[in-house]
């Protein structure tokens, strides 16, 4: 390991102190005018706060959901009535004995979570608007049952809210016990939202289809966050019920459950500083502006519209103001090829993947026709075939997404599952997509960490609570992504945004991500399509490094030179058979190949 000494800047070292300061400062600024508000003494001012404060506790869970998962929970007042009933009607005793005020307020969340999974079930099987009317109808259900159920809910009459016994006792205790709930809930959600997990939820929301090739479980994920979205919820209904000293049906609004939702939306999505001031400002606003309660719904939308036509990237995207920053124009991709045998680790270089008699057909269109093809590790196996011939086909049936209607795949002799593709990263099958899949609002280096999600030790609680595991990953992960952007020659372009870099960085963004698996098979489909002849040149001479690092690669290819030039072998297609098979010598003198597909 002669290279362990070549030097491969980190982010921490170009952020420096100041940089950690300055992303700090505006939760430090907001923590202190919290604390020290009681001091003005003005105990409506505190009232408005506490409400706040409340609304944030919902609003950062349901945050998670939103801004990063993508998820329209528009219904997500349901928990908090969920929770301030639970609370209020067990600290009432309207439910056998009375319970202590904070044991009923736990209950609260632990309702709150049951249903938050429950109301979350829908999300992983349908689509946008029909998973945010199920998130409505829910709500309208709730309310219902509260309507309904006089004995435990007082029904329309309604029952009195809990109050808290010392130290949080009403007024600037119970004031202070909400603004620890929003500093908890703030610190636990930017954990989350910094950690492998948080990446992984944009990843779904932005670029579903390669957060599963990275080996992200999609399912899972989301219901964790539906549970403490759900959990969070109905803590902030059990402070609710406190603070509102009487609680009825109507005191739990659809205007409330759009506050909710648009103070989200219009602080930006994947921040939490955005949704927290937009949460702020939402429940600030109409206080100021007493005559204008009436118009709140109204003004709510004409907020939305403004942001959304305005600043569509929300309050997160006014302060981003690193990201306005020119970048370089002229920028060149040098990788360093070298930096392989690291980023790689030991790879055996014997992976054997085979295909045997594949057959696939969408409807009368035979995309695969009995397809026979051997990947070895060590090796690049060019791929190639005219427009329409199987090839993305083959590598969609290969990473997992499609299930053959005969055939089978083996890797090492082992079975391979189909329509499971966030498995394949569990025997290191990695790919690139014929158009990038990168999540935009992210920056470079977050992209490529994607790539290494799988990695991971840490549990979802071990990084909402920041423990030693969820550290170390990080900081694993931060490094290993930091030598694979520098393997490709981006290293330079790290902290930006990856929707400012052109096309054929973000092809090679992939490749970084694609290396973050350490793969023992990396698929590449068409990599060199909107390159320049200097960066096909570059590229050829990093995918064949990455193959005699012993990585198996096929790689799929309209540029012949590229072909010819790098690989061992390679199989033709045509209308989803094999035209030709073997070494490029031999394909390039395949007759009818020539006549069919690589001209005169
Ligand atoms: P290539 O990558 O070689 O250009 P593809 O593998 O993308 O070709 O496509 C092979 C054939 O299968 C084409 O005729 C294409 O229209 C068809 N096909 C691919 N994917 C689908 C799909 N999801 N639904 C229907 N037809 C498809
Ligand atoms: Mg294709």
């Amino acid at each position: 390991m002669t290279e362990a000494t070549s030097p491969i800047p980190t982010r921490a070292a170009s952020a420096g102190r100041l940089g950690w300061l300055e992303g700090k400062l505006s939760w430090i600024m907001l923590g202190l005018a919290g604390l020290l508000l009681p001091l003005l003494d003005d105990s409506y001012m505190g009232t408005i706060a506490t409400r706040a404060y409340i609304y944030w506790v919902l609003s950062a869970g349901l945050n998670l959901v939103v801004g990063y998962a993508g998820q329209i929970a528009i219904g997500w007042v349901s928990m908090l009535t969920l929770g301030a009933y639970t609370t209020a009607a067990l600290a009432a005793g309207r439910v056998g004995a009375e319970w202590n005020p904070y044991l009923a307020l736990i209950a609260g969340g632990a309702m709150g979570a049951v249903f938050g999974v429950i109301v979350g079930l829908p999300a992983l099987r349908l689509r946008t608007f029909y998973f945010a009317m199920t998130t409505l109808g829910f709500a309208t259900i709730v309310t219902q049952v509260a309507l309904a159920w006089k004995d435990v809910t007082g029904g329309g009459v309604g029952t009195p809210g809990p109050v808290f016994p010392w130290p949080f006792d009403p007024g600037w205790g119970f004031y202070y016990l909400c603004f620890i709930l929003a500093a908890l809930a703030t610190w636990m959600t930017a954990n989350i939202g910094s950690s492998r997990y948080g990446r992984a939820l944009v990843a779904i929301r932005d670029a579903e289809v390669a957060a599963e090739a990275c080996g992200i479980s999609k399912p899972a994920l989301l219901m964790m966050v539906f549970l403490l979205a759900g959990a969070m919820g109905g803590i902030a209904g059990g402070l609710f019920a406190s603070l509102q000293s009487y609680i009825t049906p109507d005191a739990f609004t659809f205007e409330m459950s759009v506050l909710f939702f648009i103070g989200i939306l219009i602080g930006g999505r994947g921040s939490i500083l955005g949704p927290a001031l937009g949460t702020l400002i939402l429940t600030v606003l109409p206080e100021f502006a007493a005559p204008l309660v009436q118009w709140s719904t109204f003004l709510y939308a004409a907020l939305l519209l403004l942001i959304v036509l305005v600043i569509p990237g929300g309050i997160a995207d006014l302060l981003d103001y690193k990201n306005r920053r020119p970048i370089e124009q002229h920028r060149e991709i040098v990788p360093r090829p070298d930096l392989l045998a690291r980023v790689l680790g030991r790879q055996d270089g014997r992976t054997l993947i085979a295909l045997k008699a594949i057959a696939l057909h969408f409807g009368g269109v035979k995309a695969i026709d009995g397809l026979d093809l051997e990947i070895r590790g060590g090796e690049v196996h060019g791929l190639i075939g005219p427009n329409g011939s199987g090839k993305t086909t083959t590598l969609n049936v290969v990473s997992g997404y499609y299930k053959p209607h005969a055939g089978a795949l083996t890797i090492d002799g082992a079975n391979l599952a189909f329509e499971q593709p966030h498995l394949r990263a569990l025997h290191r099958i990695a790919r690139t997509f014929q158009t990038p899949r990168v999540v935009g609002a992210a920056s470079v280096l977050e992209n490529v960490m994607i790539g290494g999600t799988v990695h991971g030790h840490g549990t979802f609680t071990e990084s909402m609570l920041s423990l030693p595991r969820h550290r170390l990953d990080e900081k694993a992960l931060e490094e290993a992504a930091m030598l694979a952007l520098s393997t490709v020659g981006l290293e330079s372009l790290a902290a930006v945004r990856a929707d400012r870099l052109q096309h054929s960085e973000l092809r090679f963004v992939e490749i970084a991500r694609a290396l973050m698996l350490r793969p023992a098979c990396l698929m590449l489909d068409e990599p060199a399509a909107g390159l320049s002849a200097e960066e096909i040149r570059r590229l050829g001479g990093l995918i064949k490094a990455i193959s005699r690092v012993g990585t198996a690669v096929l790689l799929v290819e309209h540029h012949a030179d590229l072909i010819f030039d790098i690989c061992d072998r390679v199989t033709v297609l045509n209308l989803g058979k094999v035209l030709a098979a073997g070494t490029p010598e031999e394909i390039r003198s395949h007759r009818e190949v020539v006549s069919a597909y690589l001209g005169a």
